[in-house]
C-alpha cells in the first residue's frame, strides 16, 4: 500500500461514514478531517449572531471569524472554534439545519473547501463530507461513497439523540434527514453526490466491522 493516501468518504447523513472514518483514521494513523463540523462551525456562529443561515452576505461577513481546529486523536477528535469547544453543541439538530443552509452558499463553499485543501494536502488523511470525492480531493486514491436505507439512517439518528437526550420521535427524525438529504442532493453547488470514480458501499444491515473490512480490502489494493 502507497503510504499517506488521500482517502475520501461521501454519502448521505447518518449513513454511517463517520463512524467509518474515525475506525479508518485510527486503523491507519491518519488525520481526520470532519468536513461537516466545518460547515456546522458556519451554522451555529449564524446561530449565535442571530443571521439568517441563507443570507449569503451577513453569512459570507462572518466566514473569517470561522476557523476551526481539529484536536486531539482520531479516536477522540474535538472540534475546537476560535478556542472552544463545540463539539457537543454542533451536534444538534437545530446547528444541523442551519449547516445545511449555509452549505448552500458559494462564498461558504470556497472558503471552507480551500481551508479542507490545505488541512489535506500533505495525504495521510480521511476526510468525510459530501463533496470530497467530487470536488475537495478529486485525485485523492481512494473514493468511497457510504450509503444505508433511509430507515436504517433514522434508526441510527435516533439513536445518537437518545444518548444527547434530545427526544424526537422515529418519524420526525425520518422527515429532517429527507429534508437534509433533498438540500444536500438539489442543491446548485457541489450537491451531494457519487463521484464517477467513488465505490460505493451500502452499510444497511452490516457490521461496522464488516464495513470496514470492506473498506480496508480496497486500500490494501491501491
Ligand atoms: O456531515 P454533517 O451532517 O455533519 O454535515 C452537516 C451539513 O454540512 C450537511 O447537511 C451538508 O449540508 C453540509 N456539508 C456539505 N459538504 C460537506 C460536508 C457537509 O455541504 N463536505
Amino acid at each position: 500500500m502507497t503510504m499517506k493516501l488521500k482517502i475520501a468518504m461521501d454519502g448521505p447523513c447518518a449513513s454511517g461514514k463517520s463512524t467509518v472514518a474515525k475506525l479508518l483514521a485510527v486503523r491507519l494513523g491518519y488525520k481526520l478531517i470532519n468536513t461537516g463540523a466545518m460547515y456546522r462551525a458556519v451554522g451555529l456562529t449564524a446561530i449565535e449572531k442571530g443571521i439568517d443561515p441563507l443570507d449569503e452576505e451577513a453569512v459570507k461577513a462572518i466566514l473569517p471569524e470561522v476557523k476551526v481546529d481539529f484536536e486531539g486523536p482520531a479516536s477522540n477528535q474535538r472540534v475546537i472554534l476560535n478556542g472552544r469547544d463545540i463539539t457537543e453543541r454542533i451536534a444538534e439538530p437545530d446547528v444541523a439545519s442551519a449547516a445545511s443552509s449555509a452549505s448552500s452558499l458559494l462564498p461558504v463553499r470556497e472558503d471552507l473547501v480551500a481551508q479542507q485543501q490545505a488541512l489535506a494536502k500533505e495525504g495521510g488523511v480521511v476526510l468525510e463530507g459530501r463533496d470530497i470525492g467530487t470536488v475537495v480531493l478529486k485525485d485523492a486514491e481512494c473514493k468511497f461513497y457510504i450509503v444505508a436505507s433511509i430507515e436504517e439512517r433514522a434508526r441510527r439518528r435516533l439513536l445518537d439523540y437518545e444518548r444527547m437526550g434530545i427526544k424526537k420521535s422515529l418519524a420526525e427524525v425520518q422527515e429532517e434527514l429527507s429534508i437534509r438529504d433533498k438540500n444536500d442532493m438539489t442543491r446548485e453547488h457541489s450537491p451531494l453526490k457519487k463521484a464517477d470514480d467513488a465505490i460505493e458501499i451500502d452499510t444497511t444491515g452490516l457490521t461496522i466491522d464488516k464495513v470496514i473490512e470492506k473498506l480496508m480490502a480496497y486500500i490494501e489494493a491501491v
